[in-house]
């Protein structure tokens, strides 16, 4: 078999949001934004442990309706919303749907109005955040997301017929560690209850992962804690995060077979079968995707007559007639010979739902669940290329 096959660890999954659920004060609400992998296996082993899904398309919201049926999302968000979409959301029963701009709301209280029901809504607010240990500024700059503070301060103050403001979001950067990302909650929530006397805040996702150390973890115990003093401050404020990569990242992982091996000018290139047009992250996020090597096995132990790198440094590549087709430049990754499998770990989320799968028509993936390091073992045992 040479088709790669995308592998997800649902027990991993669970033990992941179980991990996350148990590290939040009780009062806050844990949702998953939908984009980071709207799988529906992930989805149905997410369901019983957050309190709901943010979805940010009509289709996140159709997928949410197919796979948990009868649930309605906690909430809607994301850019141009258009007239069907917000319609949409507004029949789904969506619990909040976060609001992008003055003129969005306005379409929305019309929309709301005509129906004969009000919407619930949050407004997001692009909100300049200091973080002084990292001597960083975050929001507060021109951005197509959310409203500038004024506006949101003025949409709060007279929200147009239709509309009930029920507080405020805010998702104002990605990667940030456990300090940071509790550096701008606490800023955020300062903000919408000495602005809009807001009683519900939603700081949003952005929990870092790092691709550089698969056993580094955002430190969820101490942004809980974090957390429980903003609760503690600001007492009866209803809080919610809605984090994607840093629940799913860890969950799924990319397996494919070694093609061919081949020096050229003095380095060694390992050609795998799929490429970035299965698993774009570490060419979106310009990183070398971390795997594991299971070498082929025969009868009789490991196959090492065939070709294979000399274990020095390998840049691994793909099927794709592009120099962008990089999965991983590893200095560390041992002898790699044709036939191989790579496990590429981290996989789980922004990796197939946000690949050009259609560049080149070469076949999509498998999916299978379970354990992707004894899926490999087991795929390095059957015959080569069978
Ligand atoms: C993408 C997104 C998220 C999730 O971000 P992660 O980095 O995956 O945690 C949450 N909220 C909004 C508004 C987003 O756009």
């Amino acid at each position: 078999m040479t088709r790669p096959v995308y592998v997800h660890d649902l027990d991993a999954l669970t033990v992941q949001a179980e991990t996350i659920r148990a590290a939040l004060p009780r009062q806050v609400e844990l949702l998953y934004a939908v984009k980071a992998n709207p799988d529906p296996g992930v989805l149905r082993t997410l369901a019983p442990v957050v309190d709901g899904f943010e979805a940010a398309s009509r289709g996140e919201l159709c997928r949410l309706a197919e796979v948990l049926p009868g649930r309605a999302p906690a909430a809607y968000a994301g850019p141009g919303k258009t007239d069907a979409d917000l319609a949409a959301a507004l029949a789904a029963d969506v619990h909040r749907i976060h609001v992008e701009s003055p003129a969005e709301l306005r379409r929305l209280g019309a929309l709301a109005t005509a129906s004969g029901r009000s919407a619930q809504v949050l407004l997001r607010v692009n909100l300049p955040v200091d973080a002084p240990g990292a001597s960083l500024v975050m929001g507060g700059g021109p951005s197509p997301f959310g409203m500038d503070p004024a506006d949101a301060v003025e949409c709060a103050r007279r929200p147009p017929a239709g509309i009930d403001v029920r507080g405020i979001h805010a998702h104002l950067a990605s990667g940030l560690d456990a300090p940071l990302a509790a550096t701008v909650a606490a800023a955020v929530v300062r903000w919408a209850v000495a602005e809009v006397g807001a009683d519900e805040v939603d700081v949003g996702g952005g929990m870092a992962v790092d691709y550089a150390d698969p056993a580094a973890r955002f430190d969820w115990v101490d942004y809980g804690r974090a957390l429980a003093g903003v609760l503690d401050r600001h007492p009866g404020v209803r809080l919610r995060i809605e984090p994607g990569r840093s629940v799913t990242a860890y969950c799924g992982a990319y397996l494919t077979e070694v093609i061919d091996v081949k020096r050229s000018y003095g380095e060694w290139f390992v050609v795998v079968a799929g490429g970035t047009h299965h698993l774009r992250t570490p060419a979106a996020k310009g990183h070398s995707q971390p795997f594991t090597v299971h070498r082929r096995r025969g009868p009789d132990g490991p196959h090492t007559d065939g070709p294979h790198t000399d274990g020095g440094p390998v840049t691994v590549v793909g099927q794709l007639c592009t120099p962008k087709d990089v999965l991983s430049r590893s200095a560390t990754a041992g002898p790699i010979g044709v036939g191989d499998v790579l496990a590429f770990a981290m996989a789980g989320a922004y990796a197939w739902n946000i690949s050009h799968r259609d560049f080149l028509l070469h076949e999509p993936p498998l999916f299978r669940t379970g354990d992707p390091e004894e899926l490999a073992d087991e795929w390095a045992a059957l015959p080569s290329g069978s």
